[in-house]
């Protein structure tokens, strides 16, 4: 072959390739967003539908999927064994914290995102520090070494964290303040500083222990904390990866009542929607909505869907083990189709920040 066909021949591989790339969108790695509505099972979301005038977000979803929930000792999981499976991709113990059951520390998808590049976000309506959000940068034997996971939280560089638990970090027995030790870090006290604030890393502290439920005056509303940190990440000008947490959907499972449920869901579904929209409008965003597992084995026993009420049942005041279902937007979003274990859901989305074609 002549340097002249030679040429041609490269020429027409790189054109190819470039439009390959293009066709399958993975010409820039994806923003990745993951929520959690924690015990948000089929019922659940199912309640929160038929009191919203028999809708929710969620249909808005490309691909469903069900994730087995069970936990390495046990058929009933909690949130610490469930969060550590998604975020770090393995079975571990009730109650342990990013750690397997050998006590081997496990790196975690925002770690994994972070190295390459990404901005990472954790936020939740229960405290920073409680399960859900802990499994993506702590590494602990047991979810309720609450100071032991803030300080941890003090030594991670997640870009930006909004939830309660400001007292695990400033009144603590070992005296520390670590919000004067996280220098990174700029602090905001509610919406309006958090809005203005131009800063690089922002924590952000709603309460001192748990935030209250939603009906009792929770604020900021979730949907407004999204909207807000969607902006921040997008002027960051890199990909990210943002963890979101409807957390006390659980909470009305452990009570038994319907009314906190359906309350805690709404805010989640409202937050779906603006995650959603922000998805759809930029093009190269996945986003995969899930639960950890059931709480209360909630079934809806009678109702009126003209009128907008359901009638719950509950049979346990704990969790359950009834497989919970994932929904799926974006860039290989397909991938998230199909019955798999919760720890698949670590692999999907690795697959996906690796720019997996299928
Ligand atoms: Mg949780
Ligand atoms: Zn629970």
């Amino acid at each position: 072959m002549d340097s002249k066909s030679k040429f041609m021949r490269t020429l027409l591989f790189s054109i190819a390739f470039l439009t390959l790339q293009t066709f399958l969108g993975q010409d820039k790695t994806p923003n990745i967003i993951l929520m959690i509505g924690d015990g948000m099972g089929l019922s659940q979301i199912s309640a929160g539908m038929y009191t919203n005038d028999n809708s929710t977000a969620l249909e808005g979803f490309e691909y469903v999927g069900l994730s087995k929930t069970h936990s390495l000792n046990q058929l009933i999981t909690d949130s610490a064994a469930s969060g550590t499976a998604m975020a770090c991709g393995v079975k571990t113990l009730n109650k342990a914290i990013g750690i397997d059951g050998d006590n081997k520390k496990h790196i975690s998808i925002l770690e994994l995102c972070k190295e390459k590049g990404y901005a990472t976000g954790l936020l939740a309506t229960s405290s920073i520090v409680h399960a859900t959000p802990a499994s993506f940068y702590a590494k602990v034997p047991s979810r309720y070494q609450y100071e032991d996971i803030a300080l941890q939280l003090s030594e991670h560089d997640v870009d930006l964290f909004v939830g309660g638990g400001k007292d695990f970090f400033s009144k603590r027995e070992d005296q520390r303040d670590l919000i004067d030790e996280m220098s990174q870090h700029t602090f905001v006290n509610n919406l309006e500083e958090f809005k203005k604030s131009s800063a690089d890393k922002i924590g952000f502290l709603t309460y001192g222990e748990e935030p209250p439920p939603k009906r009792l005056g929770r604020a900021p509303a979730l949907e407004d904390i999204v909207e807000t940190s969607l902006q921040k990440m997008k002027a960051k000008g890199t990909p990210f990866f943002m963890m979101i947490e409807g957390s006390q959907i659980d909470w009305g499972g452990h009570d038994n009542d319907t009314d906190y449920i359906i309350s805690e869901f709404q805010e989640f579904n409202l937050t779906i929607q603006k995650v959603l929209d922000y998805a759809k409008a930029d093009g190269n965003t996945l986003v995969i909505v899930t639960a950890d597992h059931e709480t209360g084995g909630f079934a809806i026993t009678g109702g009126n869907l003209k009128r907008s009420r359901v009638k719950g049942s509950f049979i346990s005041k704990g969790h359950t083990a009834t497989m919970v279902p994932v929904f799926s937007y974006g860039p290989n979003s397909v991938l998230f189709a199909g019955i798999y274990e919760n720890t698949a859901i670590f692999d999907k989305m690795l697959l996906a920040l690796n720019g997996a074609s299928k």
